[in-house]
């Protein structure tokens, strides 16, 4: 039973992973980068998304991906910003996988974005196994949720580009040892990049700012470089 089990699971892994290096072809292909967030329900994402779009808007092209077991609630919020929002439902299951996200995609004008954000399903299990075609994921953990979980959800943190520390702003009141935090991802992930901010009060968002616009120059400049063309887009 246990092989069997083991066995489909690989074909599973093996069938998302094909779609989702097909998705980031399409998205090279388009200059689009994509950015799958992940956390735990109640993080702070809808929340940071409806942040950093406030602070890009004028700059980037945006769409989001909002995936959710039920309801339009997060996707409605967004529209309601002018923001081309996609709402995927997934019916009960705990992450989005590369073919949700191929349909998502093929619903949206690329040629007419430069970023794409995804709100993944509210899961720090099983969202980092499914690779999603996305060139970066980020990792969104909140102060009341506490300083552990890295060592009890590791995959999550070992996928992560970026680890943002959400509700900053709480921190008096738990015992979140931000100051020791940036060493305990190291121990996971020597490359992540970890920011506290506060997508209530703003604070700190200014780093993730600047972090986002540095790898979406880094893309532009790769794609342009790599198609021959130039790279004014990314100005
Ligand atoms: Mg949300």
């Amino acid at each position: 039973m246990g092989a069997k089990t083991l066995t489909l699971k690989e074909k599973i892994l093996g069938a998302n992973d094909e779609t989702a290096d097909m998705n980031r072809k399409l998205l090279d292909t388009h200059r689009v980068l994509m950015i799958n967030i992940m956390s735990s329900p109640g993080s702070g994402k809808t929340s940071l998304i409806l942040r950093t779009i406030e602070r890009l808007k004028d700059k980037r092209r945006i769409a989001v991906i909002e995936g959710d077991v039920a309801s339009s609630i997060d996707a409605d919020t967004i529209s309601r910003r002018n923001i081309p929002a996609i709402q995927i439902n997934t019916g009960g299951g705990c992450h989005l996988d590369a073919r949700m996200i191929r349909k998502a995609l093929d619903s949206l004008d690329l040629d007419s974005l430069d970023l794409i954000f995804i709100e993944n399903v509210g899961n720090l299990v099983c969202t980092a196994d499914f690779d999603l075609g996305a060139q970066k994921n980020a990792v969104i953990l909140s102060v009341p949720e506490g300083d552990d979980k890295p060592y009890k959800y590791p995959a999550m943190f070992v996928e992560a580009d970026v680890v943002l520390v959400n509700k900053i702003d709480v921190l008096p009141y738990f015992d979140f040892k931000l100051d020791a935090f940036p060493a305990i991802i190291k121990g996971f992930n020597p490359s992540a990049g970890v920011f506290p901010v506060s997508a209530k009060t703003g604070e700190g968002v200014d780093d993730w700012i600047l972090w986002l616009t540095r790898i979406f120059h880094g893309f532009s400049a790769a794609r342009g470089a790599q198609e021959g063309v130039d790279t004014r887009r990314a100005q």
